[in-house]
């Protein structure tokens, strides 16, 4: 994350930092270690009708300084890497709402039992993330469930997964066991934090940070003014630098904006296979001449991976055309 810097003309001073949390018209804005309740300027609010929120939690912003430098001005706007969102319901029905915008990594916690490892809902996670240019992570947590019989399974799915690139951190949260790990992948980066329920999500963050208490929001007091909405999510500043955003829920993660035809090309396994079916508009399912399918029979592909792939690719069929 880009240092935070001030400039200073004449008798006006200008700082950038991160919006951490947004209620009403006021805007938390990190700062190095300093919060700023920050409004937006005016003309902010004009542009962007489709959009419900033109500022999120992870917006980069410069402000200017006010109020005998308590407050801030919201000057500007930088463009974003990428954003979670999803479709505002309402009276706003149909526009955009921007639920966090430059996230570096989104993690999804899977626990080795209760509840089960889920590679079903994990490659679902991982194509969503990888559909909205957001690098995504595993964490494999209570491991110290892992017992002689299940702990085959666990190491298959760890590898399985830093096999195809991504970062796997294996965690105890209530025996704190990899939270070192874990903490030095979060560090100075927005971090996503997503999962079924039950996996340990709230555990292991209390564990990273003991004075992050998840349940309360960590508004500041010029912001209690308004009114705190829970559909806007929040950014939790780490000690390190870094950022947690709070449990979007699975919604924002869908794969509605996916093609069933772009499907495989983000399977990383599979990409690499699809040029070379015998038919161009292969959907690797039942197709002679699949290449998919033959490095699946080879054992190039996991077969779980495969059938995550039809899994995914039916319901994205099924959107697309109910009455199939
Ligand atoms: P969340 O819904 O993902 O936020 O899950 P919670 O953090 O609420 O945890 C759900 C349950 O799992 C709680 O009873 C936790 O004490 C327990 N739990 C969390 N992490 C671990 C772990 O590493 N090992 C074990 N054995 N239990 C854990
Ligand atoms: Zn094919």
């Amino acid at each position: 994350m880009a240092p935070s810097s001030a400039a200073t003309d004449s008798d006006t001073t200008y700082l950038e930092g991160v919006v951490t949390s947004s209620t009403g018209s006021w805007y938390d804005v990190q700062v190095g270690d300093r919060t700023v309740p920050s409004r937006m300027r005016g003309k902010f609010r004009l542009t962007e009708q489709d959009v419900t929120n033109p500022i999120a939690v992870g917006d980069r912003v410069t402000i200017r300084l006010a109020e005998e430098d308590q407050t801030g001005f919201i000057t500007e706007i930088h463009d974003r890497i990428n954003k979670l969102s999803r479709r505002a319901a309402g009276p706003r029905a149909g526009q955009e709402h921007v639920l966090v915008a430059n996230v570096d990594r989104v993690w999804c916690v899977q626990s080795v039992h209760l509840p089960a490892l889920n590679p079903r809902f994990l490659d679902r996670l991982l194509v969503a993330a990888s559909a909205r240019d957001i690098p995504a992570g595993i964490i494999i947590n209570k491991i110290d469930l892992a017992t002689e019989a299940n702990k085959p399974e666990v190491m298959d799915f760890h590898l399985r997964y830093a096999d195809l690139g991504y970062p796997v951190l294996a965690t105890s949260a209530t025996e704190g066991r990899g939270l070192d790990r874990l903490g030095n992948a979060f560090e100075d980066q927005i971090n996503a934090i997503t999962g079924p329920s039950g996996a340990g999500k709230s555990t292991l963050l209390n564990a990273l940070e003991p004075d992050l208490d998840l349940r309360t929001s960590s508004v500041s007091t010029k912001t209690q003014k308004g009114t705190h909405t829970t559909t806007h999510a929040e950014l939790y500043p780490l000690s390190n630098g870094g950022y947690v955003v709070d449990t979007p829920g699975v919604r924002e993660f869908g794969i509605h904006n996916v093609h069933p035809k772009d499907l495989a090309y983000y399977f990383h396994d599979l990409s690499p296979y699809v040029n070379d079916c015998q038919f161009p508009d292969c959907t690797h399912d039942h197709e002679p001449g699949c290449a998919v399918k033959k490095a699946v029979e080879r054992g190039d592909i996991h077969p779980e991976r495969y059938e995550s792939y039809l899994n995914i690719l039916e319901s994205l069929q099924d959107e697309q055309d109910p009455s199939r």
